[in-house]
């Protein structure tokens, strides 16, 4: 027998979209359903071709490949592979789940029975862990040793969840698939098994360790090596680190969250960093020499030029924060506020004074501009009146 192509099948276009694919299939599909025509050897016939050519059409490289190749390209030893020509069975739960979403497969939340998994192998869940360190640990790296209270594969049972001696039963509820059908309406329903709860199998005789479950829950160290450079926000994953899975399904991962507690002096942006420094009005005037802190918790010097004015950054190369896995380092910005003395002796406002009265437009070249403008301002604005 010759097979129909497959855009024909789904009476579509060579160029239809995604979503006009998915429409016209939901469409035949609840036609063909066997549920509405049950003993209908056709309509079952037809239900498989639809689902058949939805499946190689709704996967971007089959399509590609049938639209190149056609049928050519999932004969055997052509480049369709395993997967395709799905049971009929797990075709179901997959557009059940598409249609009515009864809470299975929830991202991160150790999807119950994967794809080709076997039944009541859950993976384990996915851990978080909030870790914060100073900006001084981000600036060298650590190693850190968390405790987290997780669960582990039962050594008891090896993870089975069954007394020595004694093995798990299949579930005869469900015959070992963990899933059963309810028919509601023209629609067959699938829901998790209520006898075995989704695991497919039964414990008679369960583990005393476990109470059957297959893990315990145990308190777990760590040792997390946090790379120099490390920036607040960033999120380290560790490969099967988190919860066990049940009665020997994979480990979820574990997240680790770093969050970097602000700093009293250094503000961090990117590799680099700022301090703010207030230096004394006559330092600013006259030049002189401050000392700084560094983040590696030397010190070092700056050179303040005479009239120096508050903001002005004064850039230290190569002392800023290291950049995550490269040899490049930030710099340290130095950022001076001049500071206006206060409780001022009579003698102290006495010399004050006195320069005031020495001084010229030229020592306030800044105030003299401004004010200057300022007249001009009012001038203009009275002659245009
Ligand atoms: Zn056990
Ligand atoms: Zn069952």
């Amino acid at each position: 027998m010759s097979k129909r192509d497959y855009y024909e099948v789904l009476g579509v276009a060579k160029t239809a979209s995604e979503s006009e694919l998915k429409v016209a299939f939901r469409k035949l599909a609840m036609v063909h359903h066997p549920d509405r025509n049950p003993g209908d050897k056709e309509a079952e016939i037809k239900f498989k071709e639809v689902n058949e050519a939805y499946q190689c059409l709704s996967d971007g490289q089959k399509r590609a490949a049938y639209d190149r190749f056609g049928h050519a390209a999932f004969s055997q030893g052509g480049a369709g592979g395993p997967g395709f020509g799905n049971e009929f069975g797990d075709f179901m739960s997959d557009i059940f789940e598409n249609f009515f979403g009864d809470g299975r497969g929830a991202p991160g939340g150790g999807a119950g029975r994967g794809r080709g998994g076997a039944p009541g192998r859950e993976r384990g869940a996915d851990l978080r862990y909030n870790l914060e360190i100073s900006l001084e640990e981000a600036f060298a790296g650590k190693t850190e040793t968390i405790r987290i209270p997780t669960s582990i594969a039962c050594e008891t049972c090896s993870g089975t969840g069954a007394k020595a001696g004694s093995k798990p039963r299949t579930c005869s509820t469900c015959g070992g698939y963990g899933r059963v059908r309810a028919a509601q309406g023209f629609f067959a329903i699938e829901r998790t098994c209520p006898n075995c709860h989704g695991r497919g199998e039964v414990v008679d005789d369960p583990c005393p360790s476990c109470s059957g479950a297959g893990r315990v829950n145990r308190e777990r160290t760590l040792s997390i090596n946090v790379p120099a450079g490390v920036d607040d926000g960033l999120r380290i994953r560790l490969a099967g680190e988190g919860e066990s899975g049940l009665r020997g399904g994979p480990a979820g991962d574990l997240y680790v969250f770093l969050s970097i507690k602000p700093h009293p002096f250094f503000q961090r942006d990117g590799a680099d960093l700022f301090c703010r420094v207030p230096i004394s009005m006559v330092t600013a005037a006259l030049s002189g020499e401050i000392t700084v802190p560094v983040i590696d918790g030397s010190q070092t010097q700056v050179r303040i030029p005479a009239g120096t004015q508050t903001a002005k950054q004064f850039r230290i190369k190569g002392k800023g924060m290291p950049v995550l896995r490269s040899r490049e380092v930030g710099d340290l910005y130095i950022q001076v506020s001049v500071e206006t003395p206060q409780n001022l002796t009579k003698r102290q406002r006495e010399l004050l004074q006195e320069f005031d009265q020495s001084a010229s437009d030229e020592n306030h070249p800044e105030s003299a501009g401004f004010f200057s403008k300022v007249r001009d301002f009012f001038v203009s604005g009275a002659t245009r009146a």
